[in-house]
């Protein structure tokens, strides 16, 4: 599987996040799965990347033009795609991948799950997401979802479109055995 990994770009945070990036890239290459991701070299994002490698799986970068004039990118990437803008490259990404894991992240890592996580409600895919919460990471975040299906601003059916697990090894475990659903609707008061 073609595995979309949305994660941190930063260097500057606790080893703990890297060492889990780079674990997961490890399993995605010795589970014979490929990595489609945001192709750079920095952070949790290059720590994927270095993981999938050391263990010969396949990886996908892709980059929008401007990012990629910052010279970040991961020059061991297999295949090098380079978009004219940021939606083009979520496009591809989401396209291409079989399902999608979001490790701990910052601001680009919460667009682009949960881009992801309103297409899936939408009906527009039926592919595997899962958040890795990783000490808790995902925890506010979590309470703050409580607080949207508690206020009637998500249905609780859509609980079970999106996974939230503990660690990058169980994350691979749900996309491996990951059965779509057909989504139900996102209104309440509409068929
Ligand atoms: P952030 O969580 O804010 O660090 O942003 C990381 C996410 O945004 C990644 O999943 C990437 O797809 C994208 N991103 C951020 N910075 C870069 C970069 N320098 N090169 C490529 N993609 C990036």
């Amino acid at each position: 599987m073609d595995i979309c990994v949305y994660c941190s770009s930063s260097d500057a945070v606790d080893s703990k996040y890297l060492e889990s990036a780079r674990v997961l890239g490890r399993a995605i290459g010795s589970r014979g799965h490929s990595l489609i991701y945001g192709g750079a070299a920095v952070g949790s994002m290059g720590a994927v990347a270095r993981g999938t490698q050391e263990t010969g799986g396949r990886i996908i970068g892709v980059i929008p033009e401007k990012l990629y004039g910052f010279g970040l990118f991961f020059d061991g990437v297999d295949e090098k795609i380079v978009t004219g803008t940021m939606r083009q490259r979520k496009e591809v990404m989401e396209s291409r991948a079989g399902g999608f894991i979001a490790l701990p992240g910052g601001l680009g890592t919460m667009e682009e799950f949960f881009e992801v996580m309103v297409l899936k409600q939408l009906g527009y895919h039926s592919k595997a997401v899962v958040f890795v919460d990783l000490d808790g990471f995902y925890e506010p975040l979590m309470e703050f979802l409580e607080k949207l299906y508690k206020e009637n601003f998500m249905k609780d059916g859509t609980r079970s479109q999106y996974a939230v697990v503990h660690d990058p090894l169980a994350a691979l475990d749900y996309l491996e055995n990951y059965v779509p659903e057909a989504a139900e609707s996102k209104w309440f008061k509409h068929p």
